[in-house]
This record gives C-alpha cells, sequence and structure tokens, in this order.
C-alpha cells in the first residue's frame, strides 16, 4: 500500500514538473514515403499549387496510399493573355493539371479529384462559413491520415496573395469543426458523418519547413510533370503557347536534373510538419 502510495506521489510530481515547465516530448515523425494504405487529402487554391507536392504525391500513390486532391477556385483568373477568357482558362488549367498529376501517376481514374468550382481570386469574398462547412464534411467523409495543406504558419500572413492565404487558414478551420460534432451537427445527424481528428499536416509552400521528402526517384518525372503548366510558367502566362510543353526548354532541365543525380544530389520537396492534432 505505501509502496503504491509512493509510486502515485511520483507520478503526480512528474506530471506537475512537465506542467511547470511546460515542455513536451516530440514525437519524430516517421517517415511518409514508407506508408501504405493510408489516406491522404491535398488542399489548394489553384491548379498549379499542387506541383510542390507532386513529387511526395506520387511517391505515395505508388506505395497504394488513397490520394484525394481538392481544389477551391477553378484558376480561371491567373492569365496576362489578353485575348484568354475565364471560361477557356478555367478549362485549360484543368487539363493542364491532370496531365501534370498524370504524368505523377495520379488521376481522376485512379484517385479523386475534386473541384470546389469558386473564382479564382476570390475566395476571401465567399462566406467563410460555407467554405468551412464544406471542406470540413470531406474530412469527415475521408478521414484522411494526412492533410497537405498551404502553410497557414505566419508567412501566409505576409503572403499577400488572397487565395493562398485564405486557403490555408480554411484547411486549418476546416479540420478543427471536422473534430467536434457539434460543428455542422447535421453531417452526422443527416449524412451519419462522424467527427474526425486530423493529426498530421504537411504544409507546403512554407517558409519554415522542417520535412523533406527524397524525391529524387521521381525528379525527372517531376520536371516532366511541371512542364504542362503552359498557361502558368513562363511566357505561356503572357501569350498562352499550349497545350503542348515547350520540348526543347523541358529537355535543358531533364539535362540539369540528370546531371544533378549524376553527382548524388538529393532532390527534395520542403513541407513544415505537423504531427498532432492542432484541433484544440
Ligand atoms: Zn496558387
Amino acid at each position: 500500500m505505501t509502496l503504491f502510495l509512493i509510486s502515485l506521489l511520483i507520478t503526480f510530481l512528474s506530471v506537475t514538473v512537465s506542467a511547470q515547465t511546460g515542455t513536451r516530448v516530440p514525437t519524430p515523425p516517421d517517415d511518409i514515403t514508407k506508408w501504405t494504405n493510408k489516406t491522404i487529402m491535398w488542399f489548394g487554391p489553384h491548379q498549379d499549387d499542387e506541383s510542390s507536392s507532386l513529387g511526395t504525391l506520387s511517391l505515395l500513390k505508388a506505395n497504394g496510399n488513397k490520394i484525394i486532391m481538392v481544389w477551391y477556385t477553378t484558376g480561371n483568373k491567373g492569365s496576362r493573355d489578353l485575348e484568354m477568357t475565364s471560361e477557356r482558362l478555367a478549362q485549360i488549367r484543368k487539363t493542364e493539371s491532370e496531365k501534370a498529376c498524370g504524368e505523377m501517376g495520379i488521376t481522376p481514374e485512379n484517385s479523386t479529384f475534386i473541384c470546389l468550382g469558386y473564382d479564382d481570386g476570390m475566395l476571401e469574398y465567399v462566406p467563410q462559413k460555407e467554405l468551412c462547412e464544406q471542406v470540413c464534411r470531406l474530412i469527415r467523409k475521408y478521414r484522411p491520415d494526412a492533410v497537405i495543406s498551404m502553410d497557414p504558419g505566419s508567412s501566409s500572413m505576409k503572403w499577400h496573395k488572397t487565395d493562398h492565404r485564405m486557403s490555408a487558414f480554411l484547411t486549418l478551420d476546416a479540420a478543427r469543426a471536422a473534430a467536434y460534432h457539434l460543428y455542422f451537427p447535421n453531417q452526422r445527424i443527416v449524412d451519419g458523418l462522424q467527427p474526425f481528428t486530423v493529426t498530421d499536416y504537411l504544409f507546403y509552400s512554407t517558409s519554415e519547413s522542417n520535412y523533406d521528402v527524397d524525391i529524387t526517384s521521381v525528379s525527372a518525372k517531376k520536371i516532366r510533370s511541371r512542364a504542362w503548366y503552359v498557361s502558368q510558367f513562363g511566357e505561356g502566362n503572357f501569350k498562352y503557347v499550349g497545350p503542348e510543353p515547350d520540348k526543347e526548354k523541358l529537355k535543358k532541365l531533364l539535362d540539369v536534373n540528370a546531371e544533378k543525380i549524376s553527382k548524388n544530389e538529393k532532390i527534395n520537396e520542403k513541407f513544415r510538419r505537423v504531427t498532432e492534432s492542432m484541433s484544440f
């Protein structure tokens, strides 16, 4: 009995000490490229934002994980070509994105592609509750082992591009809502969607990266994939010249990449990874 009381006291003291110091022992994140049979949800505002995660997504897909891609907007404003119309641009960007994802082994047939259909650049003017409810529903439905999203960290406050900032905050807000049954309760009552807590986040477009994914093995594929965004990267943004990528430019980029690999350089995608629930 005395021993029991002593052990109880030791436990109490150790908890108190840790509560006083406020220290937490973080568990090192596991290697996401070793994951199998998990569900990964990617969120982003535009049909090119996925590019910075496609190496990682490609490795995850090849390992038999389920990939859900969610775009907030149609990307229908991102051109400086005076001949371009919003309707045409939305169609071009959808195709570019599908080609780029396809190059990495992720297709609408073998994965889930969702576009919420909002206008490019206007995400901040959509009622936030409406957005939060939609994304909360998706998270509760697909119950992802990891969410990949634009970084809502301190750099987003400085980043003046409306959709990027909005999608970063919104994804996180919706993930928080998904954890509590009293947020949007009809999703549970009417549709049977149970609360779900996301516990692994990988934030891209970050200036505070703490987690590198080695994508060297798919880096050539990624270069071919990036070449599909003809309306976005390079002069095609000023005068659309697609849909076919510039083969000469592509060859040069592939040569540079091959040289890097021959020198044993690693090609990484960088994320800020948070492996705990942020739903508090
Ligand atoms: Zn974007």
